[in-house]
C-alpha cells in the first residue's frame, strides 16, 4: 500500500524530534551521498530534460546540472562553519555574558517546485533545506513527468523517507499538502500560485519563501554595441526556448539605435538556431500544447517583424520578434513566458518610466549601456529582485548573491549560504555569568540607579 501524505509528515515529525538531523555530520553524509547519486544519474537526467521539451545538454549542464553539482560542493564545503553557533560581542548591559546565535532547523519542510528548470529547482532548494538540518518533502512539477521521476528515485536512493520524500502529482497532491501543517514552505512558481500558497501557510502561519515571476524588462540606450548586445539577447531570452522566469520578457530600446539592434537579433538568432529553429537540436520546446495555444494567442494582433511560426502539435514556436505592441495588448498583460520577444523604444527617460511603472516590481532588471550614469540612475530608481547590468540571467549562476523577487515576484531569497540561512531559525542565546550580580535592576527601585542606567544606555547602549 503507497504511504499517504499524513503517514510521511508525521513520520517526519517524529524523526525530527527524534535530535538526529541536529548532528552536522549525520547531514554531511547525506549531502555526499546525494552528490553520489546525483552524478551517477548524469545522463539520466539529461536524457529525461530532452523528452520532457527538447533540452539539449548543453543547456541541462549549463543551466541545472552543472549549478546542483556547484551548491552541493558549496555546502559540502562549508557546512561545519555555517553550522556552528556564532559568537557575537556581547553587551555591557547584560554583562558579565557571553552571546551567540544558534543556527536552528526549522522543522518539517515543504518544497514546491516548477516544470520550467525541473531538475535544478527541485533539487537545489531541498539540499540547503536538508543541509540546515530539516526534513523535506518535495513536489517536483506534474509537467515534466520524467524529471520529476528521476528526481523520486534519486530521492528515494539517498534518503530514508522520514527525512526526505518526493511525492509526485499535480494540483490536487499540491492542495492536500498545502493543507498540513508544516515549519516552512518554499515555493516557485507563478504569482497566483505562489498567492494560494501564502493564504494556506497564513492558516498555520508558517514562514514561507515565495520564488515568483512576472514582466522583467531590459533597457538598452544608445551607446552599446548592437552586435555584442544582440548575442547574449539572443542567448539569455531564447535559452530553455525563453521559459525562463528571469529572462527578459520585454525590451526598451533607445530609438536611435533601435532598427540596428533588430537587425543584429534576427542574424544573432539565425547564427544560433539556423533558418529553421525546429530543426535545431539545441532549441527546446513548449511545455505542452496548452502553453502553446495559450503563446499563440498573444500573438493575434500584433506587429510580428521576425519568427512567428507556430507547430501546436509539435509544442513549437520559433523564436519571434514583436514590434512595439500596445501595453494593454494580451502579449504585454502577462508574463509572456515563450520564446516571443516584444521589442519597445523610448526616446526619454519618462518613456521608461511609463512603461516600467506600469507594471508590478519584476524578478529582474536589465540595463545593456556604457553610460555609467544612466546604469547607476535606472539600477537605483526601479525596485526589482536582481539583476545584470550588459548581459542577461547571469546572476543566478553566482551562489554568493542572494537569489529571490520583491513585491508580487516574491519574497525571501536563497542560493548558497544565502539558502542554509533560508532554512535556518537565528536563535539568540545569552549565557549569562554568576560570578556577579549588580543590584541595579531590581526592586525597589531607586532614581539613582536610574541615572546610572541612563548613562548606561547612553554610553554602550
Ligand atoms: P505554477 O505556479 O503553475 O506551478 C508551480 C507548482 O505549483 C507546480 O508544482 C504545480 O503542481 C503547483 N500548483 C499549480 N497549481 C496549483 C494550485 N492551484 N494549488 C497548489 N499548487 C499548485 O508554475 P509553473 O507553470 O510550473 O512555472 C512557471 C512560473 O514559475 C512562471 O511564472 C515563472 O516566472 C515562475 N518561476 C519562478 C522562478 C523563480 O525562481 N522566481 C523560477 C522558475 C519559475
Amino acid at each position: 500500500m503507497a504511504t499517504t501524505i499524513l503517514e510521511i509528515l508525521s513520520a517526519q515529525r517524529k524523526f525530527f524530534k527524534s535530535q538526529k538531523t541536529k548532528d552536522v555530520n549525520y547531514r554531511l553524509q547525506f549531502l555526499k551521498a546525494l552528490k553520489t547519486e546525483i552524478l551517477s544519474k548524469e545522463q539520466d537526467i539529461y536524457f529525461a530534460l530532452k523528452k520532457d521539451f527538447n533540452k539539449s545538454e548543453f543547456e541541462a549542464f549549463i543551466s541545472e546540472f552543472g549549478l546542483v553539482i556547484s551548491e552541493l560542493n558549496l555546502a559540502i564545503k562549508n557546512l561545519k562553519k555555517w553550522a556552528k553557533p556564532q559568537s557575537v560581542k556581547s553587551s555591557l548591559l547584560t554583562f558579565p555574558s557571553k552571546d551567540f546565535i544558534y543556527k536552528e532547523p526549522y522543522g518539517n519542510v515543504l518544497i514546491i517546485a516548477p516544470w520550467n528548470y525541473p531538475f535544478l529547482l527541485a533539487i537545489e532548494p531541498l539540499i540547503m533545506a536538508i543541509a540546515a538540518g530539516n526534513t523535506v518533502v518535495l513536489k517536483p512539477s506534474e509537467l515534466t513527468t520524467n524529471t520529476s521521476k528521476i528526481l523520486s528515485k534519486i530521492i528515494t536512493k539517498v534518503f530514508p523517507i522520514e527525512m526526505a520524500a518526493s511525492i509526485e502529482g499535480g494540483i490536487d497532491i499540491a492542495t492536500e499538502l498545502l493543507a498540513q501543517k508544516w515549519d516552512y514552505i518554499f515555493f516557485t512558481g507563478s504569482v497566483p500560485v505562489g498567492k494560494i500558497v501564502a493564504k494556506a501557510a497564513a492558516k498555520y502561519l508558517t514562514p514561507v519563501t515565495l520564488e515568483l515571476g512576472g514582466k522583467s524588462p531590459c533597457i538598452i540606450d544608445d551607446t552599446v554595441n548592437t552586435k555584442l548586445t544582440a548575442k547574449r539577447l539572443v542567448w539569455g531570452k531564447f535559452l530553455n526556448g525563453g521559459q525562463t522566469c528571469i529572462t527578459a520578457d520585454y525590451l526598451i530600446v533607445h530609438r536611435n539605435i533601435k532598427d540596428a539592434l533588430i537587425k543584429n537579433i534576427k542574424n544573432e538568432i539565425i547564427a544560433f538556431y539556423g533558418e529553421n529553429p525546429i530543426n535545431s537540436s539545441d532549441f527546446p520546446r513548449i511545455i505542452n500544447y496548452k502553453h502553446t495555444k495559450r503563446l499563440a494567442k498573444t500573438l493575434e494582433g500584433v506587429k510580428v517583424i521576425f519568427g512567428g511560426q507556430i507547430d501546436v502539435d509539435n509544442c513549437y514556436i520559433s523564436p519571434t520578434l514583436v514590434d512595439e505592441p500596445n501595453l494593454n495588448s494580451a502579449l504585454m498583460s502577462n508574463e509572456i513566458f515563450g520564446p516571443i520577444l516584444p521589442i519597445l523604444s523610448y526616446d526619454s527617460e519618462k518613456d521608461i518610466e511609463k512603461i516600467i511603472w506600469n507594471y508590478e516590481k519584476p524578478l529582474a532588471l536589465y540595463i545593456f549601456s556604457n553610460n555609467k550614469a544612466f546604469i547607476k540612475e535606472n539600477i537605483t530608481k526601479y525596485e526589482f529582485g536582481g539583476g545584470v547590468v550588459n548581459d542577461l540571467l547571469i546572476h543566478f549562476s553566482n551562489n554568493r548573491l542572494p537569489f529571490g523577487g520583491v513585491g508580487t515576484s516574491g519574497m525571501g531569497a536563497y542560493h548558497g549560504k544565502h539558502g542554509f540561512n533560508t532554512f535556518t531559525h537565528n536563535k539568540p542565546i545569552i549565557k549569562r555569568g554568576n560570578w556577579i550580580d549588580p543590584n541595579i535592576r531590581y526592586a525597589p527601585y531607586s532614581y539613582k540607579n536610574l541615572n546610572i542606567i541612563k548613562k548606561m544606555f547612553k554610553w554602550f547602549g
